[in-house]
């Protein structure tokens, strides 16, 4: 290929969180909720934003392709064109997001785990590969480093056998930028050893590529332990709040404290409807109400319950509640949709937003609400950590007209003020 026009080819990118999380408490890595978001979607939402990438393959663990498949949706973004299953290995991750690349001449590899890739990395990267077919964002270590002759029997203590000279040394990150046939060359050549390299350059340096090294950010950290976790969500945190475009004109009351441009409030809507079918209890707001009738849901079927979720997280700008708390997920049969609204208010508190009122409308044509609305709005203020005073419940018919009126159905709308914590 000449490099002239590699350098001009399309550009696709690779994001591999096909991890099990086996050092984050057995949680998908690539779903771990950071700031009430899905892990991957950073690196994702970067990808998509970068005007020099115009492909995307998402490589998952094989149970999560169709929970992907909802984010890919959800979030829109356009440039996915792939979510693949991943392999037991990185290599075979990577492998099998190449394939989905084919029209790409230029490929970036990625870190789900690097949540804080930057548009700067990527443009960096890609002219960085265009000398020799291959660079990878890295950073010189700052440590001293030291050779430890490890002790037999405790992990994690030894004896120093030596200080190594750090002058050379350098931490690679991601994203790994390649040209595509060089990258497919580099596999082909490792087989089935494949499987033993690290990272994709060191796959390319054993097939004899040339790989050029640029600098990453000291911001890139990957999310490997638990105690990482407060580090990443500070800094995306600090990014959140520097990206946040700054609104021009006179300060209004709407307005937060902290500065110019940070809304202090936000609103959010939500809806929801469940079948009513026999054999199963009518659970609304969290309380149990006498009829021989009860929603169908995976959950209990609080659709009440649901339409509030659903208006908080909105209110956060969250991925919905069918996200959150997928419904194939066998740890919500049954569940408890106050206990799951619970949730949703520690996601949104780590968002930095927290409840307000919310102000909601039940459509029910059968049984008669009245007697419960005051223990729905105690539960529902309890599950949200506000005063009873600010969750206001109304129950309607809907007039015999419909589904609803025709008692196949009870929905419900709700909506949700939030505040910055
Ligand atoms: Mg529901």
């Amino acid at each position: 290929m000449e490099p002239e026009t590699a350098g001009a080819g399309r550009a696709g990118a690779v994001i591999v969180g096909a991890g099990a999380g086996r050092r984050l408490g057995g949680v998908e890595k690539a779903f771990l909720s950071v700031l009430g978001r899905p892990l991957i979607s950073y690196a994702a939402e970067t990808f998509e934003r970068s005007p020099l990438v115009e492909a995307i393959a998402l490589v998952v663990p094989l149970g999560s392709v169709e929970r992907a498949e909802r984010l890919v949706k959800q979030a829109g973004w356009r440039k996915v064109v792939a979510i693949v299953p991943g392999g037991a290995e990185r290599a075979d991750s990577v492998r099998a997001g190449l394939r989905a690349l084919r029209a790409c001449d230029w490929v970036l590899v990625h870190d789900a785990a690097r949540p804080l890739v930057s548009e700067r990395l990527i443009a960096d990267g890609l002219a960085a590969a265009r000398a020799t077919g291959a660079a990878i964002a890295a950073l010189p270590l700052r440590d001293t480093i030291k050779r430890v002759v490890a002790e037999s029997g405790a992990a994690g203590t030894g004896r120093i056998g030596e200080t190594v000279d750090r002058s050379n040394l350098w931490a690679a990150q991601t994203p790994q930028v390649f040209r595509r046939d060089l990258l497919e060359r580099a596999f082909a050549h490792a087989g089935e050893r494949a499987g033993q390299f690290t990272d994709d350059a060191a796959l390319a340096e054993a097939a004899g590529a040339e790989v050029a090294i640029y600098a990453g950010s000291p911001e890139n950290v990957k999310l490997t332990l638990p105690e990482d976790l407060p580090l990443v969500e500070a800094l995306l945190r600090a990014r959140l709040e520097r990206d946040r475009p700054a609104e021009g004109g006179e300060p209004s009351c709407g307005e937060a404290p902290g500065g110019p441009g940070l809304a202090a409030v936000r609103a959010g809507i939500g809806y929801d409807i469940h079948r009513l079918v026999p054999g199963r209890r009518l659970i609304l707001g969290g309380v149990v109400v006498p009829c021989e009738l009860g929603l169908l849901g995976h959950s209990d079927g609080d659709a009440l319950a649901h339409a509030t979720i659903d208006a908080l997280l909105g209110a956060c700008g969250l991925p919905d509640i069918g996200w959150q708390f997928p419904p194939g997920d066998p740890r919500f049969r049954d569940a408890d949709s106050l206990g799951l609204l619970r949730e949703a208010v520690r996601r949104c508190a780590a968002a930095g937003w927290k409840p307000a009122n919310v102000d909601a409308t039940v459509v029910c044509e059968r049984p008669r609400l009245a007697p419960f609305i005051r223990e729905m709005q105690w539960r529902l203020a309890e599950a949200l950590g506000i005063a009873p005073d600010q969750v206001s419940v109304k129950a309607k018919t809907n007039e015999g007209l419909d589904a609803i009126g025709r008692g196949e159905a009870i929905a419900a709308q709700a909506i949700m003020l939030v505040t910055r914590k």
